[in-house]
């Protein structure tokens, strides 16, 4: 080909380019910087202009939730400079900050003399030729069980492809307020002991009714580990793994399966030992998470569940695991009866085919963002109630097992929780979260309804019962406050409170006035619990956690309302993670672990075992797998 022939193609694909992108006529050279309003902090973003065209967009320092706004961030800069548009799509789950965002760049470009039109063009993605990689182990979804599985395999020597629909890592594991259950003894040695009532009810756990040979094992371990405990310093927190089988076993109603649990209570101390050394850095503190029952809730140390994911995925890659963002699983390859890979997309359709050599780990999560399915197996969950969910969270991994005769299992038992924020339904955005040991909660006449450390589903039933199924958690100056501006979920405190998201006063009389609440019962009820933290006892609910007396201003108060939290139920494992069809037999190649996957927690799920569950069968799974076990 002759150089001016390439020259005039050159010339073409230039001009075809400058029709899509410098149709305003260009734009006034400069550095513009605009602020922005995020989903949980303000910030800046800085356009620069060069020859007429948007050359580089920066954000400033901003305080969007790792893993959610934080995609946006590292994502919509480029593809708007790529594209001379603000018309990209916003990353999903992250609207607020992506629109932010655009709305910067916006303004900066009318600064800069553009007609904002032309800089509006939707952006349409075009696929590009099929990509097809091979690995030992694919997994699918880059959450807490993903990441941790993805680990575990590497560790384990194999090669390692991680695919994650949306465009950040982290799922729901990411908005978690990151509480994970262990017995410590080192941790929890500084606990004081449990009231007699607390004791009561640990007591009552041994003299169930046993449903099994091994649950009446597991309740005569608890006795004797009581029986070694009153022999000894009994000033300290009761605590042991026997205690945490039990209180999981018994607070899902007996469905869970008990093996299943004894692995997560057994494995928890030692897996959080494991994501130490993968980078997450543990606080000393231990306390109560809400309808975690017992105080063993350990928190890392920055932002919440982020922690596990920047840890886990940093260490993914140091040990050589592939990770594509925007990579939507759609379908298991079968051949022989064996799973060998997974078809998937870009998000511009480029269609991906993922061959595994030893094994697939699915790790895409619950369901509960998905209205109609999360309708189908338990009604009552109008589509009005909100869901602390990431939006991507619609069971793309159950209906992919489905579709290889994968067996469902406990599909109705769906968690909501009594914390939501009413305008979001997410978990952030109150004061209290460190544990229930520093607050409670009254309805909107200023009255406690319920005994704050009960069971996630017995005190979401007790919210739903009030007017409008509205309430405020009611705390004060703590360690979730007096060192840190940020709250536990890394949300600005003061900047929720000019939000008006929350609200903050030194006096409980104005407190309620805020909050509209009647000052006098609001008065009432808080005398009425701090007697209550004197003497132990909740006379009223039955509350049996408490820490100290809410005596120290100013004092905080939060809304929140139910929201749909957790889907217990899902795909059916085996200890190792492998996935059992409907006839109970391991359908080879393909594990799962995490959300996705059910019968662990039974009915109803304690708070704090989440994490605890991802992570102990997410690293089991991924080993497994690594293995071709
Ligand atoms: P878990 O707690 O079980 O790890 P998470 O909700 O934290 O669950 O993570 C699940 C992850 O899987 C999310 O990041 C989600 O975006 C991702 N995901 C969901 N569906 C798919 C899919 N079809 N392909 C790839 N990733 C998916």
């Amino acid at each position: 080909m002759s150089k001016k022939f390439l020259a005039v193609i050159i010339t073409f694909v230039l001009i075809l380019s400058m029709a899509t992108v410098s149709f305003a006529g260009g734009l006034t050279d400069g550095t513009y910087v605009k602020p922005a309003k995020g989903f949980a902090s303000e910030f800046e973003v800085t356009v620069v202009i060069e020859g007429g065209n948007i050359t580089s967009i920066t954000v400033g320092e901003n305080n969007e939730t790792v893993g959610i706004g934080s995609a946006a961030i590292e994502k919509l800069p480029g593809e708007i400079v790529d594209a001379q548009s603000i018309g990209v799509e916003v990353v999903s789950g992250a609207t607020v900050t992506s629109e932010a965002i655009k709305a910067a760049v916006g303004e900066a470009i009318v600064e800069a003399g553009g007609n904002l039109d032309d800089y509006s063009v939707a952006v349409t993605k075009t696929a590009g030729e099929e990509i097809v990689k091979e690995a030992d182990v694919i997994v699918l979804g880059g959450g807490g069980a993903g990441l941790s599985a993805a680990v575990s395999a590497a560790e384990n020597g194999a090669t390692v492809i991680l695919i994650e629909k949306t465009a950040a890592l982290g799922g729901n594991t990411v908005r978690a307020g990151g509480p994970y259950n262990a017995f410590d003894p080192e941790r929890q040695a500084s606990l004081p002991a449990a009231s007699e009532a607390a004791m009561e009810s640990v007591k009552a756990l041994t003299e169930k009714e046993a449903v099994s040979e091994e649950h009446q094992k597991v309740m005569d371990q608890l006795k004797a580990d009581l029986e070694a405990y009153y022999a000894g310093d009994t000033s300290k927190l009761f605590d042991s793994v026997a205690l945490h089988i039990l209180q999981t076993y018994d607070g899902g109603d007996y469905a869970g399966k008990l093996d299943f649990i004894e692995k997560l209570a057994g494995e928890s101390l030692e897996t959080s030992e494991w994501m130490e050394a993968n980078g997450v850095v543990w606080k000393d503190d231990i306390s109560t998470v809400p309808g975690g029952l017992w105080p063993r809730a350990h928190t890392p140390q920055n932002a919440a569940g982020g922690d596990y994911i920047k840890a886990n995925s940093a260490k993914a890659e140091e040990l050589g695991a592939e990770i594509i963002l925007d990579c939507k699983a759609t379908e298991l390859i079968v051949a022989d009866g064996k799973v060998v890979g997974v078809k998937a997309e870009m998000g511009d359709g480029t269609p991906v085919t993922l061959n595994a050599n030893k094994g697939v780990v699915i790790a895409t999560g619950g369901f509960a963002a998905n209205v109609e399915m999360r309708q189908k197996y338990d009604p009552s969950l109008i589509p009005e109630l909100g869901t602390t969910n990431s939006p991507a969270i619609v069971g793309d991994g159950i209906v992919m097992a489905e579709a290889v005769n994968a067996n469902l299992i406990g599909m109705e038992y769906i968690q909501c929780l009594p914390l939501g924020n009413p305008a979001t339904g997410g978990l952030n955005g109150w004061m209290g979260g460190i544990g229930v040991e520093y607050y409670y909660q009254v309805n909107t006449d200023g009255l406690r309804f319920m005994a704050e450390d009960g069971r996630r589903d017995t005190m979401t039933q007790a919210l739903l019962a009030q007017k409008g199924a509205m309430s405020y958690v009611i705390t004060d100056t703590n360690r979730e406050s007096e060192n840190s501006e940020i709250n536990i979920w890394g949300d600005n405190i003061e900047e929720l409170v000019e939000a008006g998201t929350i609200f903050k006063a030194d006096t409980i009389e104005d407190l309620a006035k805020q909050i509209g609440v009647d000052p006098a019962a609001l008065q009432k009820t808080h005398d009425d619990f701090n007697g209550y933290v004197e003497a132990g006892i909740d006379a009223e609910f039955g509350r049996k956690l408490f820490g100290d007396k809410i005596d120290k201003a100013p004092f905080y108060a939060s809304p929140r309302m139910p929201t749909v939290h957790h889907t217990m139920g899902g795909i059916e494992i085996d200890l190792q993670g492998h996935v059992l069809d409907k006839d109970g037999n391991i359908i080879p190649g393909l594990f799962a672990a995490g959300e996705v996957t059910g019968g662990i927690h039974g009915k109803n799920r304690l708070g704090g075992n989440a994490l605890v569950d991802i992570h102990v069968f997410g690293r089991e799974a991924g080993k497994n797998a690594a293995l071709g076990n």
